[in-house]
């Protein structure tokens, strides 16, 4: 349906409610010391907005709470299984189908069979699991992301492609015999949830095809992706949404998928592919690790809501709800003067805090100071991306700062409404008019592996 009003209207009526974790401002000054300044200690109840994370965070409909009720548990051939199959098969054309419980086990599966020493992964940008999963067979992980990517002022309609030519050079320089794979990260997670147009995934593929390197998908956000083609590409904008997914399976070679994102469950993933002999290893190490084919770690209820979930994320009033309203909140900020990075991702809107705060140095973490901060004025949970995720030391124990200090307001899918939105922005809008009473963090105790899990900090 064509929308014309500036409301944006949530495509759905709620049948079942939670209430929001309501506290006052002295409770959170104390709720913050306890956690030592670090959001992941923060008990979900006490907290009103929480935008930590997409990843398993949304609702499921009435449709899928039914389809939880007819998941058929039968540990091998379940009907819920083939119902998931032939939903996955119609969307990707992909023939090997292997569920997983979710997304990183498909990466760790798949990169102990085709990973290893010596060998290149190449993509516009991996994702943290998918390079940790990489690395730890052995492998290494190049990103190419497109020139301009990271600045973050400019907007760019398709600011998650790769930089075609640098890949040729890279392929040329070790040789596509020591290329295994490909992979497109479609929205690209890492660079703020930007877009892959379909021009580039057919550079890509095209020159993918030429070195015979096969082409995956990394499609945890592959709906979004396909609206933001019907938005923004030449061509698309009168082509139906899931008809442009299609076309963007059709050029890969296989792809895996973190369901807990655009298949609007809370657990769940997939690979699939074409080629049988690399699927019939994987499902020898999915037995190992994930369960029996039919199943892959999840329970047939899941396999279920999965299938039911990946129908429902190519509802164009849903994505038109969902991209709106990131859109919404990154206009809200720019308007209250909070820089973020442009355009507004689809899964979320990553404020800049190196802009925003620059009175905090990056040795005392100003976008951690900035997610506190939020937290202590409206109950908002984000997530720092900066230097206490990013941040190093060198071998001389030297200092180094992450290239970028982000917030993430990550948006859960169909749970938050326009209203929960405009609250945020007013916070946002509180805290601008004083940013210069935040003041930055200083670091206890910080572990050098993924040090923001567990990082202790206080206030300067
Ligand atoms: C979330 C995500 C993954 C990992 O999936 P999990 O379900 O969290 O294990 C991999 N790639 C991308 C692009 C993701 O967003």
């Amino acid at each position: 349906m064509e929308w014309k009003w500036k409301t944006i209207i949530e495509p759905f009526k709620i049948k079942t409610v939670e209430p929001l974790g309501f506290t006052t401002r002295e409770e959170r000054v104390r709720l913050l010391e306890q956690a030592h300044y670090n959001l992941f200690n923060i008990r979900a109840e006490k907290v009103l907005i929480d935008m930590l994370t997409d990843s398993g965070t949304g609702a499921m409909s009435a449709d899928q709470w039914g389809g939880i009720m007819r998941g058929d548990e039968s540990y091998a051939g379940a009907r819920s299984y083939y119902n998931f199959e032939e939903q996955v098969r119609e969307l990707t054309g992909l023939r090997e189908i292997i569920p997983v419980h979710q997304g990183r086990a498909a990466e760790k599966i798949l990169f102990s069979v085709i990973g290893g020493k010596g060998r290149y992964i190449i993509s516009n940008s991996h994702f943290d699991t998918t390079r940790a999963n990489v690395e730890y067979s052995g492998a290494q992980a190049m990103d190419f992301p497109a020139k301009g990517a990271l600045d973050f002022d400019k907007t760019a309609p398709f600011k998650g492609d790769a930089d075609v030519a640098a890949m040729e050079r890279f392929i040329k320089d070790k040789g596509a015999e020591n290329i295994p794979l490909c992979v497109m990260t479609v929205t690209n997670n890492s660079l703020g949830g930007q877009p892959v147009s379909m021009a580039n995934l057919k550079k890509v593929q095209e020159l993918c095809r030429r070195y015979g390197i096969p082409l995956f998908l990394d499609c945890a956000r592959f709906a979004e992706n396909a609206y933001f083609i019907k938005l923004r590409e030449k061509g698309y904008n009168q082509r139906p949404v899931k008809e442009i997914a299609e076309e963007m399976f059709e050029l890969a070679d296989g792809c895996w998928m973190s369901s807990k994102k655009d298949a609007l469950v809370n657990i769940g993933g997939f690979l699939a592919m074409n080629n049988a002999e690399w699927a019939q290893k994987c499902r020898q190490l999915l037995i190992l690790t994930e369960g029996f084919n039919t199943y892959g770690g999840l329970a047939g209820r899941d396999l279920e809501a999965l299938a039911i979930g990946l129908r429902e994320v190519l509802d164009e009033n849903y994505l038109h709800y969902r991209i709106r309203s990131s859109a919404y909140l990154g206009e809200g900020l720019i308007k209250k003067g909070v820089p973020i990075v442009n355009p507004p991702g689809g899964h979320g809107v990553y404020i800049n805090a190196k802009k925003f705060l620059p009175h905090i140095k990056p040795q005392n973490f100003p976008a951690q100071a900035l997610a506190c901060a939020l937290y202590l004025e409206g109950g908002i949970r984000g997530v720092e991306i900066g230097t206490l995720m990013f941040g190093r030391r060198d071998a001389k124990g030297n200092f180094i700062a992450a290239p970028m200090e982000l917030v993430r307001l990550a948006m859960p899918r169909r749970v938050y409404t326009q209203s929960h939105i405009d609250y945020v922005i007013e916070v946002c809008g509180s805290l601008a008019k004083d940013k210069k009473k935040i003041r930055g963090l200083e670091a206890l105790e910080v572990s050098p592996i993924l040090p923001h899990f567990t990082a202790k900090l206080r206030p300067l």
